[in-house]
């Protein structure tokens, strides 16, 4: 079994994005702007919101927050979104999910205009991408496609099961793997809540990623020997074993099933570093208007 080590994949992200920076530095250039929209004090947007920012000074990006009350209206928030749009000094800009029950989701993605969307959620990228056009692919999704990428992890021809079907990783993670490029080329099965039998599934698959967010969910006897296991899922679980009585779990039970696997990511340190390198990595192509050059 190998470790799949997204702390030290999204680390290489960083330190090339640095270089980046450092060239556009040395001729004079604009070095890319990263906005943040957070709306409210849910405790897990901000810490997602702040490693965000942390990452922009990290690779020497130009970071802006802007912290809304919880209660603003949607009104107020698209007025926002509207500013950013227009803003010359913003390349990307991202608004955190999820948001009060007062403002519908799917307006405020779709008001994010498709050349500033480094989040990818916007109809437009997420059509672009099914297409195999350029486009920002959602950050998590990429992140997964850079790190088989690494590990040299043969897709073409595989079967992957996708356990989760939500806007920003599981829906997108199918399309991409099923696409003719590479990493991709895989047979995909997309599986969800409603999916009967889902161990008939997860059985035969060569490569299954987990985003269905419940903890330690698969087993070492839902599983074949030497599958690839990428699992997505973060879940705050209580425990004795740390000070603050909390670890966080991913959707793999770990401990049974890594010897029967030929690689797998580790929660923490597995997927979610990559999700916010590729996050950066977006705002940089936006910055270059490589994905819509005018
Ligand atoms: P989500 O929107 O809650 O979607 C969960 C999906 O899993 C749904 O499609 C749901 O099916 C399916 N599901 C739930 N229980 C299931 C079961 N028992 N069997 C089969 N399918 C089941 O979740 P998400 O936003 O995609 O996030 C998933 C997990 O990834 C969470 O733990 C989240 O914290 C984590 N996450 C991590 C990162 C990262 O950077 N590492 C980024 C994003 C999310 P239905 O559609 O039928 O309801």
């Amino acid at each position: 079994m190998q470790l799949i080590d997204g702390r030290k994949v999204s680390e290489d992200i960083y330190q090339s994005l640095k270089e980046e920076v450092d060239k556009i530095r040395a001729v004079g250039g604009k070095v890319p702007h990263l906005a943040a929209v957070l709306v409210g004090n849910n405790p897990a947007s901000q810490t997602y919101v702040n490693a965000k920012v942390k990452a922009c000074e990290q690779v020497g990006f130009g970071s802006t927050l802007l912290k809304l009350d919880e209660n603003i209206s949607e009104d107020a928030l698209l007025d926002t979104i509207k500013q950013l749009n227009e803003n010359n000094d913003i390349d990307g800009f991202i608004v955190q999910l999820p948001l009060p029950h007062q403002i519908d989701e799917n307006k405020v993605t779709q008001a994010i205009m498709p050349h500033k969307d480094v989040d990818g959620f916007h109809p437009t990228n997420l059509g672009r991408m099914v297409l195999n056009l350029p486009a920002y692919l959602p950050a998590t999704p990429f992140g997964i496609v850079k790190l088989l990428e690494a590990y040299k992890i043969e897709t073409s021809g595989k079967h992957c099961v996708v356990i989760g079907r939500s806007h920003i990783v599981g829906s997108p993670m199918s399309i991409l793997l099923a696409r003719n490029s590479n990493p991709g080329n895989c047979t995909v099965t997309l599986c969800h809540s409603r999916t009967k039998d889902l161990a008939t599934y997860t059985k035969q698959a060569d490569i299954i990623i987990l985003a269905l967010g419940k903890p330690y969910f698969l087993k070492k006897e839902m599983i074949k020997e030497g599958v690839v296991v990428v699992d997505v899922g973060i879940t705050r679980v209580e425990t004795t074993t740390t000070k603050s009585g909390f670890k966080l779990a991913g959707d793999a039970d770990f401990d049974d099933i890594a010897e029967k696997c030929s690689y797998i990511t580790p929660v923490p340190g597995g997927v979610g570093p990559m999700t916010i390198a590729c996050l950066m990595n977006n705002t940089l192509l936006a910055s270059r208007k490589e994905i819509y050059k005018d």
